[in-house]
């Protein structure tokens, strides 16, 4: 799994606490870097089954620079079994042009979309660039370009959202599906993040948040509306047709290697874990010297544990049984106890080779790990 981290946006969304920044000037010599950093590091992985260009919105590079950084990708790693290559992208860079250069020039195979609303109040309020139109046509122009693996994130419980608008997106969506190209969901509940500018927003009282009530209301809302049509809730915040899962995410989940390069992505072999520093000049600096700044820690026996526990349990898949015995034996026996108190409050079921959480469960993932983490 490859990771590629491209921090630059538009502007400023008041709710992001991602490393991003809005701009760009120092763009071609942070391609130059991402380049760089592949050539020096692409030894730590193996054989790349999914590849995903994150942010930041990566489309904002525009196609002379993307198309040297999927270069590099392409020189430096064996993708003979890509199995997924993702890009996120942005409404408003999703024109025509650009999306026809997308399929004929790259290896990207799924585009996932940062609608957040189809709803202009809603985009108004969280600083989003694009309106409601645009993220319509987005999804319109992508499936026509022949992209038919295509996820859109939506976002709950933003300023102003009442349970009618968000089933207007639910409607707007509805009339997507019949494009046969969208197959995953990603939906958040909006978090507030210390020191962004919602959070500015709202301790001076110039935007408040849906009551909790009206935003549990909305998740209802959505989970009916995705059994409904089919689509699969296969970790608390997203949701997939059959088979369209994000892999690369799923990848991340069940705990596999990946390498992650730019300025403030991470990496993991299994045990260890480092993050380039998030910290755009001194990424570029520090590779033009061969050092890339970064911080790291070995993960403890327990550490390996509770983050297991921790995204099983956020998964449909639950906690695997065998997976369980291989890598925790001495946990087996205290898991299985716990949870039998699990399924008597109807949070956990257990099949034959797992204990996995049931919707209701799932809702409480954190709730359910709690029991188990070790100190
Ligand atoms: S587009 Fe995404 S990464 Fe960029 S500012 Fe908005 S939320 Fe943050």
């Amino acid at each position: 799994m490859l990771y590629i981290h491209i921090p630059y946006c538009h502007r400023k969304c008041s709710y992001c606490a991602f490393y991003s920044v809005a701009g760009g000037s120092d763009m071609e010599r942070y391609a130059d870097a991402l380049c760089e950093e592949m050539r020096m590091r692409h030894g730590e992985v193996g054989r790349l089954r999914t590849v995903y260009f994150g942010g930041g919105t990566p489309t904002r590079m525009g196609r002379t620079l993307l198309g040297h950084v999927v270069e590099a990708v392409e020189r430096w790693f064996d993708l003979g079994g890509l199995e997924e290559a993702t890009i996120e992208a942005n409404p408003e860079d999703l024109t025509e042009d650009f999306l026809a250069w997308l399929q004929e020039h790259t290896f990207f195979n799924r585009l996932s979309i940062g609608v957040q609303s189809f709803c202009d109040d809603d985009l108004r309020a969280i600083n989003r660039i694009h309106d409601a139109g645009q993220a319509v046509g987005a999804v319109r122009r992508a499936a026509a370009a022949g992209f038919s693996n295509l996820s859109i994130d939506l976002i709950m419980g933003l300023p102003g959202q009442s349970l009618a608008s968000w089933k207007r997106n639910l409607d707007v969506v509805d009339t997507l599906l019949s494009l046969g190209a969208l197959k995953h969901i990603s939906c958040y509940e909006l978090t507030v993040e210390e020191g962004t500018i919602l959070d500015r927003q709202l301790k001076s009282g110039r935007v408040r948040l849906p009551e909790e009530d009206d935003v549990a209301a909305e998740y209802e809302m959505l989970l009916r509306w995705c059994r409904s049509r089919g689509f699969v809730q296969y970790e608390v915040s997203n949701f997939a047709l059959d088979g369209w899962h994000s892999r690369h995410n799923s990848g991340y989940w069940e705990h596999k290697p990946y390498l992650g390069v730019g300025a403030g992505a991470h990496s993991f072999d299994g045990r260890r874990r480092r993050w380039n520093l998030p910290d755009l000049k001194a990424y570029i600096d520090g590779v033009a010297r061969g050092v890339i700044p970064y911080g790291d820690e070995v993960l403890s026996h327990d550490d390996l544990f509770n983050e297991f526990v921790m995204t099983a349990l956020r998964t449909s898949r639950g906690i695997d049984k065998q997976c369980l015995a291989t890598r925790f034996p001495e946990e087996a026996a205290r898991v299985a106890a716990a949870m039998e108190k699990q399924k008597t409050l109807g949070l956990i079921e257990e099949t034959e080779g797992s204990f996995r959480p049931t919707p209701k469960g799932l809702l409480q993932a954190d709730g359910i790990a709690a029991v188990l983490l070790r100190p």
